[in-house]
């Protein structure tokens, strides 16, 4: 069994990868457990060092890593060098905060002594997508090896030389060996993984398919496990906003990374009286996009991952007009590249209302009101991010506690950002990532009580 990466824009076949043996694959988790007793050894001090020189060396190569992520998965150089930028990012993070995080939490009781001791589980199990291919793995990871864990990653089959090249980066700043692994294994090989003792946790970052299986396997042994599955982002306008940073704003949510993205704004929910400037705005900074070659500097969209994915997003849109919908933009689609879509005149019921879109598809759907938007919101078996555009902020505070999501944007670009938790309700999963509830997730939050 091998994995291909193929380049989404070119259709030429990269590289084949070797799936491990059975034999190399138990190798590697001897190597993962035996290293936890080592690192998880360390002083915090000593892990934030490495992770001090991950950081530096991220920014160093940070050219070389973009291409070969805008190569195997067809994001433009540009997006892909601002994500290996995020990891480093992400490393000053927790090296600057880690310490305030896992140090012992003193609560005051009858006894002597009592507190809360932060301690590592083992080795973690990270099942990754190939959309953000260095983030969704550093995001895991930074926090998770901090703590004091070890890392074992499963990557999307189409993204193997970004799953080897991040291994090289702990081995390139010198982590012991065992610290941080890939493993090319095919799916269906995580259950022997997750069932393995050795292996403590699994977090996972998908399609919800690939979560229920991953989190019931979980579940039979017992195991924690985090789930940052799919969405449906509804992006709210109310009469009172500023239409043309909405407009603006919207536009970048759900056409950055060519649509691939969970917390793109995947509906556009718009109060009635504002619906038609609003549109028209959205319209003409769609027309702006350049989608084509993602090496370019001129290009701001490059093609879709793989070609059952543009597939996908093709049969999704022209069941949407089926139903009802009207084309205001497209395009011809040539192999994974995917024109930007906007349709209008969308409501429950419709495909692209009710199902996640995972490409250029941007949907307008009309709100009466303030209630109803929130209704629509709502109207949702997802629950990720979301985003809320009003000048008003008492209102919005009001609003946003209303939206079934795990979080809302206010009058901003919905993002993941490490200093606040990223995560969802609903469909979307379970558990945190990022900040402090995040790097706690995979913790033993030990209570000792003297008296
Ligand atoms: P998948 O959920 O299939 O892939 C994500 C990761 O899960 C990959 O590493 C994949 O491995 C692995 N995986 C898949 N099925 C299983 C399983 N049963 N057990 C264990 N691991 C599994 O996503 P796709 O790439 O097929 O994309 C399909 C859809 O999923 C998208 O259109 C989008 O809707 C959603 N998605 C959401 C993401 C998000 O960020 N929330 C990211 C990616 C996809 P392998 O590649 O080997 O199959």
């Amino acid at each position: 069994m091998n994995f291909t990466s193929v380049n989404p824009y070119t259709q030429k076949k990269i590289k084949s990868y070797p799936a491990l043996s059975a034999q190399s694959l138990d190798q590697k988790i001897k190597q993962a457990d035996r290293a936890f007793t080592g690192w998880s050894a360390l002083s915090l001090e000593e892990r934030l060092a490495y992770f001090r020189k991950v950081a530096a060396y991220l920014r160093q190569e940070k050219q070389r890593y973009g291409a070969l992520m805008t190569a195997e998965m067809g994001k433009t150089l540009k997006e892909a060098v601002a994500e290996v930028e995020k990891c480093a990012v992400g490393c000053d993070y927790y090296v600057e905060h880690a310490p305030r995080f896992l140090a012992d939490l003193t609560i005051r009781t009858e006894a002597k002594k009592s507190f809360v001791a932060y301690e590592p589980l083992g080795a973690v199990l990270a099942v990754m997508p190939w959309n953000f291919p260095f983030w969704q793995v550093f995001r895991f990871a930074i926090p998770s090896l901090l703590a004091g864990n070890v890392g074992l990653l499963k990557h999307a089959a189409n993204v193997s030389g970004c799953s080897l090249a991040i291994e090289e980066i702990f081995r390139a700043c010198d982590f012991p060996t065992g610290t941080f692994q890939s493993l090319l294994i095919e799916s269906k090989t995580v259950e022997t993984v997750l069932k393995d003792p050795r292996v403590k946790a699994v977090t996972l970052t998908g399609s919800e398919k690939a979560g229920m299986s991953v989190a019931s396997i979980a579940g039979s042994q017992v195991k924690k496990s985090v789930l940052e599955l799919g969405g449906s982002d509804a992006l709210i306008v109310l009469a009172d906003a500023d239409l043309e940073k909405a407009a603006q704003t919207a536009v970048q949510s759900r056409m950055q990374n060519a649509g691939q993205s969970c917390i793109a704004a995947k509906r556009f929910i718009v109060e009635k009286s504002v619906k038609k400037e609003f549109t028209e705005r959205v319209l003409s900074h769609i027309q702006a996009i350049q989608q084509g070659d993602p090496t370019l500097e001129t290009t701001t969209m490059g093609p879709v991952a793989r070609v059952d994915l543009a597939e996908t997003i093709e049969s999704q849109c022209a069941e949407t007009v089926r139903q009802g919908a009207r084309i205001l933009h497209s395009g011809n689609r040539e192999g994974c590249n995917v024109q930007p879509i906007l349709l209008d005149k969308v409501k429950p019921g419709m495909t692209a209302f009710d199902q996640e879109t995972f490409g250029p598809l941007a949907v307008i759907v009309e709100a009466k009101d303030e209630q109803d938007a929130v209704k629509l919101a709502n109207q949702s078996n997802y629950g990720l991010g979301s985003a809320l555009w009003t000048r008003d902020l008492e209102r919005a505070d009001r609003l946003a506690r209303q939206i079934q999501a795990g979080s809302v944007f206010v009058n901003s670009l919905m993002r993941s950002d490490p200093r606040v938790p990223f995560g969802g309700v609903k469909l979307s999963g379970f558990g945190r990532e990022l900040a402090e509830v995040g790097m706690k997730e995979f913790l033993n939050i030990k209570t000792v009580w003297m008296e």
